[in-house]
């Protein structure tokens, strides 16, 4: 690929010196887990969230289920789900046993359609994930109201939402708790695999330290069935490094989507809708268009990587024949899994390759 749908090498070489710094902090300190480094992540990533809390897991999912058993979350409960989400979301809620309910998405959005919610509430169900899908905020104002009137829990899946702002508040200030991903290809990510929960909710917040540390808080005292999830120091060191530049890369994605915006505006593909209040930080620049496989095959010929977020809604997934479910089922999710494509909006991105792009797309042919 002359243009690869994300560069993460050009990404390390940008803070090669300060990554490299941090390395040999960590190597030389000869401490690697639940120490300095994630105690000062922990606290600048809380602040940075307008969070009271942050607690440091091994990945993004984990993230999730440690919410979930930490509001006791299991067999028999139903939590309600975006039906168009990566399956992570859907698996955390698998992995408390408790049951994952559907939900269809807003057409233009592609978020929690807040008015199809109340009709998958039912005695079991116990809590809502919002997921702030591509890095748009998901209309959480009518979602909140609506669990409190259900006596339900929120929580925000921001694994794709570092930084993004909602009516002016912060991703993972906005529910009872959120999980955040640090996957190398997340907005913030680590070198590595790691995760975070946000809450302003302190007992929640000390349940889940309990819990990612084997469910001890004194060392071989075990008061919880707990799990290994933690965020180790080499990347809490890293990410520590790449959160003083979240700002600057998520300014960059923006402008790379107001390129795109302006570049696309007649191709006849679907761009991404953003409502009035939303801060998105741009994850992904997620077009849509009825000959998606042949703009995917002309762009490759020319040497440009893309991606699509994502091909099989989990409802349709093998892993979720229990659920016997089937295609019809979900028409929104499965039109958007037939229908979309995610264009390279890295931050290492030149605005030559962005011109390239746009240029390739204006000129595909895209005949039947
Ligand atoms: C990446 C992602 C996750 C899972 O994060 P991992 O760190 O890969 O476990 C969860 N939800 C969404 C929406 C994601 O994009």
């Amino acid at each position: 690929m002359k243009i690869p749908f994300l560069d993460l090498q050009a990404a390390y070489l940008e803070l090669a010196p300060e990554l490299d710094e941090a390395y040999h902090r960590v190597m030389q300190s000869g401490w690697f887990i639940l120490g300095g480094e994630v105690d000062a992540f922990e606290r600048e990533f809380a602040d940075y969230c307008d969070a009271k809390q942050c607690i440091g897991v091994g990945n993004g999912l984990e993230a999730l289920h440690l919410i979930l058993r930490a509001m006791d979350i299991g067999p028999g409960d139903e939590v309600i789900v975006p039906s168009n989400t990566y399956i992570a979301t859907w698996l955390a809620v698998s992995y408390a046993g408790a049951t994952p309910v559907a939900v269809e998405p807003d057409r233009r959005t592609f978020n929690l359609d807040s008015a199809r919610i109340e009709a998958a509430i039912t005695p079991r169900t116990r809590a809502i994930i919002a997921v702030h899908l591509y890095g748009q905020p998901a209309d959480m104002d009518p979602i909140i109201e609506i669990a409190r009137r259900h006596n339900l829990r929120v929580i925000e899946d921001a694994a794709q939402a570092h930084g993004a702002r909602y009516k002016g508040r912060r991703a993972g200030s906005l529910g009872d708790a959120a999980g955040f991903s640090f996957y190398p290809g997340k907005n913030l990510g680590a070198l590595g695999d790691g995760g975070a929960v946000t809450t302003d909710d302190e007992n929640l917040a000390e349940r889940i330290r309990v819990l990612r540390n084997y469910g001890s808080s004194i060392k071989y005292h075990n008061e919880l069935k707990g799990y290994n999830s933690r965020l180790d120091e080499l990347q809490a060191a890293f990410l520590r490094v790449k959160l003083r530049q979240l700002d600057a890369w998520n300014a960059r994605r923006s402008a790379i989507a107001d390129c795109y915006c302006d570049t696309l505006r007649n191709s006849g593909l679907t761009l991404p809708f953003v409502p009035e209040w939303a801060d998105p930080v741009w994850h992904l620049y997620v077009v849509g268009s009825r000959l998606r496989d042949l703009l995917q095959q002309q762009l490759a010929g020319q040497g440009i990587g893309t991606m699509i977020h994502y091909p099989i809604p989990p409802h349709l997934q093998p892993a979720y024949a229990d659920l016997k479910m089937r295609p019809g089922d979900f028409p929104v999710a499965e039109k958007m899994a037939e229908q979309v494509i995610s264009l390279p909006i890295g931050p290492q991105l030149s605005s030559a390759d962005q011109e390239l792009i746009a240029n390739c797309i204006l000129q595909a042919e895209l005949e039947c």
